[in-house]
This record gives structure tokens, C-alpha cells and sequence, in this order.
């Protein structure tokens, strides 16, 4: 098992730097992606009294299941990295709530490590399309049979129709006999 963690008593001096790679494998399959190649970390590291800044790049290869063809696609992903962690409070005390939930860039550690494997999943995770597409230009699953269209041509006529039509179109054919309003 690879280690992810990062000692911060190992950081000394005003900046410190760390490059660590962590295999995909150290990373479970997400929900809706998973990490496909060693992960890259390159960081600054910077300490403040007992605040750390990390500074840096995160580089992988993602998959993603593509949302309009279904099939899984590596993503190339490179990220900035700029996140502040503070010590974790063990109780609660006063100073926790200064600072707001919503800011994205705090993050906390506790007993003098940070957990870089954690860090990776949360910066992903910000990261990863809503709509994750293998090419902007790909044609999807024909809604009839299910075809990829990108690899196959089916066949099947899918131009919208509008369903209050087609019952239109069908009396149109009953009431369309061999009858004087037809010629030939
Ligand atoms: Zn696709
Ligand atoms: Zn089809």
C-alpha cells in the first residue's frame, strides 16, 4: 500500500517541495469516474506559522463514461493545485467556524500529516465534467435501437416526430381508401 500521506514535520524552511506519483490503483473507482494512470503530484509547499500552503500540479488520465455514447473515455487531466490547510480542531472550539464551508480552497489536517490521496480525489472531483463527452462531436446511441453512432450507421429513421401527429397520420391513412378524393 502506498503511502499518500505527507508529513508536514518533514517541512521545514519557508518552502518545501514534494513530487510524489501514486499508482491508479491506489484509487478506488469512483462514482462517476476513475482514476486510469499514476497520478503526478508536483507541490510547493509553503508553511506559516501552522498553516500550509500547497501550491502545484496535479496530472492523470481520468475515466469517464461518456454521457450521450455511454462508453468509457480517458480524460487527460492537469490541474492547479492551491489549497490552505489548517490544523483540524479535535474539539470543538472556538475558530472553527471562521472560516466558511463554502470555500473550496481550505482544506484541514491533523496529527501533522496531510492526506495527498484525499487532496487527489477532492481536486478531481471539482474538476470532472457534469456532462463528460468522448468527443464533442460524437453522435450518441440511435434513441431507437440503441446503436453507438459513431461506429455503426443503423438505419432507423429517428427524426422527431411529434406524438399528437402520428395519430393524426394515422386516421389521415384509414380514412385515405381507394376513394374519389385519390387520383389514380
Ligand atoms: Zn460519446
Ligand atoms: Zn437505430
Amino acid at each position: 500500500m502506498v503511502s499518500m500521506r505527507l508529513d508536514l514535520r518533514d517541512v521545514r524552511g519557508p518552502a518545501h517541495r514534494v513530487d510524489r506519483a501514486f499508482p491508479a490503483s491506489a484509487f478506488g473507482s469512483e462514482e462517476a469516474f476513475a482514476v486510469a494512470s499514476p497520478v503526478e503530484l508536483r507541490l510547493n509547499v509553503r508553511k506559516d506559522g501552522d498553516k500550509y500552503s500547497l501550491l502545484g500540479r496535479l496530472v492523470t488520465r481520468v475515466r469517464h463514461d461518456c454521457c450521450r455514447c455511454l462508453e468509457p473515455f480517458d480524460l487527460a487531466t492537469e490541474l492547479d493545485i492551491d489549497v490552505r490547510y489548517l490544523p483540524q480542531q479535535v474539539n470543538t472550539g472556538e475558530g472553527e467556524h471562521e472560516i466558511s464551508d463554502d470555500d473550496l480552497s481550505i482544506a484541514f489536517y491533523r496529527d501533522d500529516e496531510i492526506d495527498l490521496g484525499g487532496l487527489v480525489r477532492e481536486q478531481l472531483h471539482l474538476a470532472a465534467p457534469m456532462k463528460p463527452l468522448c468527443d464533442d462531436a460524437c453522435r450518441g446511441l440511435c434513441p431507437a435501437c440503441g446503436a453507438n453512432r459513431n461506429r455503426e450507421t443503423c438505419g432507423c429513421d429517428t427524426a422527431w416526430h411529434d406524438p399528437r401527429f402520428a395519430v393524426l397520420r394515422s386516421l389521415a391513412r384509414t380514412s385515405a381508401g381507394p376513394g374519389p378524393q385519390r387520383k389514380g
